[in-house]
């Protein structure tokens, strides 16, 4: 099996280590083998990317413009066969491991346009004669670092709109899916993208994560992943006071309240809760259920799991794929202890299934009677695992879905106006949904949370232009 190399200045470079990537539906299955950069390639991938950023901060809006437009009409094109690579490595169904790769084509046409579009201010200066100018510069080189749950769509949102405000990146995707990431850059690589102003670096985080965030000639680091790594890319950033943006966990709330459709209900909670095998930053893993749809509520929902398909991601008819790997797994399964252990009643599923292919199988585990102090209400599990919180009204139901250290996003299922209007106000999470999933969104808006989940700037749609530019006021006297 050839190795896959990593791209520092537009050549790919052979590496002294590799690791297989394996496929969680399938052990026996090895996607292919990825080279593991060491320091030295570290280095000279920022290096690479440091010369490269004049030039590329100098190029035309219609460069920028023709390169990402080019890498969105590749992934799109490509689309059934990276799908198909990314459910495979990964574990969603093919289905949603598909529409994750056109969601990237789309994000890569998207910044292509706002290459085109950015603006500066000019305004009257306070002081007579003198003109008042704000315009936006690229930051430099910029460290991406990504997790594995979406393994197209996030590098997408962050590579996109760093090229299209002229800066250069070094790349670092996470180790389990180095597949997806290699074959993207692939595809930046084959569009013409300039030696130097795109370069992947694959590898484990302990390896080459604080040589990167402790380099000096990284200007920025836009993050995405858990809240513990999170907590230390701003710490090793702030000590050298470099930007950084932070997007992490989520204990998403659902908020089901009395007048809600039942289906709907159960739909965006089914959903929200398990699809992508619950393995979504905006997961709602907190049910919080009002007390007279409460029991049909369960019971639907009951209903509903026993008759999901966890399977082969890559096979017809499955709904819900493996779990990632035997690590991730495990903390699900020890999570499941944890809520019995609590006192809260396993109402479904929380078992390690056997398929015919050796994989890492879970059936979706639904917790009722619990409530939210306890630990599976508090920590994000990240798996197929969900919880139902029986409240009075309304108002213990908002006061319930505000009281955790997340703030991703949160939804409710009511068919009140006057319910949804003040939940959308009143919810302290930075995306809101009404008889929508707390998961899903579309790619042309910001993304990002509140608290402990995110830090910094949004991400996507116009407002990415905040992280990946620095604002410049200059004064002109005649
Ligand atoms: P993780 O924190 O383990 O890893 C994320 C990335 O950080 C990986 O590329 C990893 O190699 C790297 N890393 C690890 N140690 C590092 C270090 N010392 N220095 C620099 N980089 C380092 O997260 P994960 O397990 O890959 O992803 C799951 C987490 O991501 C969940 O908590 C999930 O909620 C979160 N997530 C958040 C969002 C969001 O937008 N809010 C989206 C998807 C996933």
């Amino acid at each position: 099996m050839s190795l896959h190399a990593n791209l520092v200045a537009g050549e790919w470079r052979e590496a002294g280590d590799a690791a297989a990537d394996i496929n969680p539906s399938d052990t026996s299955d090895v996607v292919g083998e990825y080279a593991q950069a060491d320091g030295k390639t570290l280095q000279d991938a920022v290096a690479a990317a440091k010369a490269a950023a004049p030039g590329w901060a100098a190029s035309t809006p219609q460069q920028r413009y023709d390169l990402l437009d080019a890498i969105g009409n590749a992934i799109l094109a490509r689309k059934d066969e990276l799908g198909r690579l990314l459910s495979r490595e990964e574990g969603k169904i093919l289905a949603e491991g598909v529409m994750e790769t056109v969601r990237a084509g789309q994000i890569f046409k998207f910044f292509a346009g706002e290459a085109l579009r950015i603006a500066g201010d000019k305004i009257a200066s306070v002081r007579p004669g003198v003109d008042v100018e704000m315009t936006r510069e690229p930051l430099g080189v910029v460290g991406l670092i990504t997790p594995w749950n979406f393994p197209i769509a996030i590098p997408a949102w962050k590579i996109a709109p760093a090229l299209a405000y002229g800066n250069t990146v070094v790349f670092k995707p996470a180790g389990l899916v180095p597949g997806t990431a290699w074959a993207l850059s692939e595809i930046i690589q084959q569009a013409g993208v300039p030696a130097g102003v795109f370069n992947l670096v694959m590898g484990r985080g302990s390896v080459i994560g604080d040589a990167l965030l402790d380099h000096p000639d990284i200007a920025a680091v836009s993050f995405t992943g858990s809240v513990e790594t999170g907590a230390h890319v701003a710490a090793r950033c702030a000590a050298r006071l470099a930007k950084f943006q932070l997007e992490m966990g989520g204990k998403n709330p659902l908020v089901v309240l009395d007048d809600a459709d039942l289906n709907t209900a159960v739909n965006c909670a089914v959903n929200g809760a398990y699809f992508s095998t619950g393995q979504r930053c905006t997961a709602s893993s907190r049910l919080i259920v009002t007390a007279g749809i409460h029991d049909k509520f369960v019971d639907a929902m009951a209903s509903n799991l026993s008759s999901l398909k966890v399977d082969d991601a890559l096979a017809e008819g499955t709904q819900i794929g493996p779990v990632v790997d035997e690590g991730q797994l495990q903390k699900d399964l020890e999570y499941v202890e944890i809520g019995k252990k609590e006192g809260a009643r396993l109402v479904c599923g929380g078992e390690r299934l056997q398929r015919d292919k050796d994989g890492f199988y879970m059936s979706p585990a639904l917790f009722a009677e619990t409530n939210n102090d306890m630990r599976i209400n508090r920590e994000e599990v990240f798996g197929p695992v969900a919880t139902v919180i029986k409240v009075k009204d309304y108002d213990e139901a908002l006061a319930v879905a505000n009281d955790t250290a997340f703030g991703l996003s949160s939804g409710i299922c009511t068919q009140s106006l006057k319910y949804a209007s003040d939940f959308k106000t009143k919810s302290e999470a930075g995306m809101v949904m009404v008889n929508l999933p707390t998961a899903g969104v579309d790619y042309h808006v910001p993304f990002g949370g509140r608290k402990g989940s995110s830090y910094g700037s949004r991400e996507q749609g116009r407002y990415a232009v905040e992280f990946y530019t620095a604002v410049k006021t200059a004064y002109t006297a005649p």
